[in-house]
């Protein structure tokens, strides 16, 4: 019993291609031009205002990276050895080192089995004395349950930090991501929705930080306040470092911002297509798609499926390879990572859900350099694919374990990061 065939001759379906903004080479121009490189000029302050609006963020902070605006993040808590941050293990190793960087103890949480967010449930229990911050990941742009996560952090006195990396655009509740945590850190490096190649923003919503975050992103020092005439000299005040985006990146990256209307648009049609494209197969298959609850909308960041054994997960990477399809796997636990082990733990319970889904899950291509029917072609090759699962019932093609397996290697396709 085989699966339909499909043909293996089509032109491969990049995983990734970044998005070209229409106006990106004149501005970039324009600040070659200028002769003004160094940052904090007009670009960054267009970038930072559409930010600003697109979050209600009421400050915003460009950096070099997501990287950046967390170590900003920690330097703002103030962290003292020892001090603790939960978080959850299913995240990239930034949210956590951003944090032991400073000495913290990053607290791993384990994840839901339907948003693949940190578990509100299991936060209560991974909260101590300690406890100094909470970091919400919004896996794939789909929101944590942020109103229960914020209430029991603010039952033990202590911030919500959401790391938005993947959650430009979408909202909890009628609320924007981004604007939900005392701060918020985003990336716009070359894999996330809108990009400039490699950079990010701090969102300050608590505006008691505004202040002092403008100082820790400048070095350390108060030149923001010598530009503004209020002091005659600038001075070293604070630890900081230089976590200032360059002006052209910042051009590079308000061209995308601008477009980014367009680019959403685009990123939810395709979602869209393999959703409704692959519904019936994942059912008959006992492969999971994503989940988003009707109150929240999604980014679009990616689309992601999880298979029912790492076997059947290791065999579609195979088999999407073999066609033509370059797919991947994602985030590897962080509390069974060397440092993860080496700087954190696990809260009470430990992280099953997490260690499950990260053998299994498999992300498809999602650019806005995909075509209709390269997204029609990844569905149809998906569609021939069958996992070994005992319970799939219903096709014709369904068969018992073991003849797409492919004896357990684990799979070399994909990288394994972002
Ligand atoms: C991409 C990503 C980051 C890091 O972003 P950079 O801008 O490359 O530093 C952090 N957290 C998550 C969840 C990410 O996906």
């Amino acid at each position: 019993m085989s699966a339909p065939a499909v043909p293996r001759t089509a032109p491969a379906v990049p995983f990734h291609v970044p998005h070209t903004a229409a106006r990106q080479d004149a501005y970039l121009r324009q600040v070659l031009e200028s002769g003004d490189h160094d940052g904090d000029g007009p670009f960054t302050e267009r970038a930072a205002a559409l930010l600003s609006r697109i979050t209600g963020a009421p400050k915003v902070l460009l950096t070099p990276s997501c990287t950046h605006a967390l170590e900003i993040a920690a330097l703002l808590l103030d962290l003292a050895p020892g001090d603790e941050v939960v978080m959850p293990s299913f995240t990239f190793a930034p949210t956590a080192s951003a944090f032991a960087l400073r000495g913290a103890v990053p607290v791993f949480t384990d994840c839901r089995p339907d948003t693949l967010n940190l578990d509100e449930t299991a936060l209560e229990a991974a909260i101590t004395e300690r406890t100094r911050a909470v970091v919400a990941v919004h896996y794939g742009g789909v929101a944590c349950e942020m109103d229960e996560i914020r209430r029991v952090a603010a039952a033990h006195g202590v911030p919500v930090i959401e790391d938005n990396a993947h959650g430009l655009g979408g909202t909890y509740r009628g609320r924007p991501l981004g604007g939900l945590g005392a701060l918020a850190a985003q990336s716009f490096h070359a894999t996330k929705n809108v990009h400039c190649g490699k950079g990010g923003a701090l969102l300050v919503n608590d505006v008691s930080l505004a202040e002092r975050a403008t100082v820790v992103r400048d070095r350390g020092t108060n030149r923001h306040q010598y530009f503004r005439g209020q002091v005659d000299k600038y001075r070293w005040v604070d630890l900081g470092s230089s976590y200032i985006l360059p002006e052209l990146l910042a051009a590079l990256l308000a061209a995308q911002l601008e477009e980014m209307d367009a680019v959403q648009r685009r990123r939810h049609a395709l979602w869209d297509l393999y959703h409704a494209g692959l519904a019936g197969w994942a059912r008959d298959q006992g492969v999971t798609l994503p989940v988003c609850p009707p109150d929240r909308e999604h980014s679009a960041h990616l689309y992601h499926l999880v298979c029912p054994t790492a076997e059947d997960r290791a065999a579609l990477l195979r088999h999407l390879a073999d066609h033509g399809v370059r797919a991947a796997f994602h985030f590897q636990p962080l509390h069974t990572s060397p440092a993860g082990i080496r700087h954190g733990r696990s809260a009470p319970g430990g992280c099953p859900v997490t260690e499950r889904v990260a053998d299994r899950l498999v992300r498809l291509p999602l650019h806005t350099g995909l075509s209709d029917a390269q997204a029609a072609r990844v569905v149809e090759v998906l569609l021939a694919f069958r996992t070994g699962a005992t319970g799939a019932t219903g096709t014709a093609g369904a068969h018992g374990p073991g003849s797409h397996r492919g004896g357990g290697s684990a799979p070399h396709a994909g990288p394994a990061a972002r």
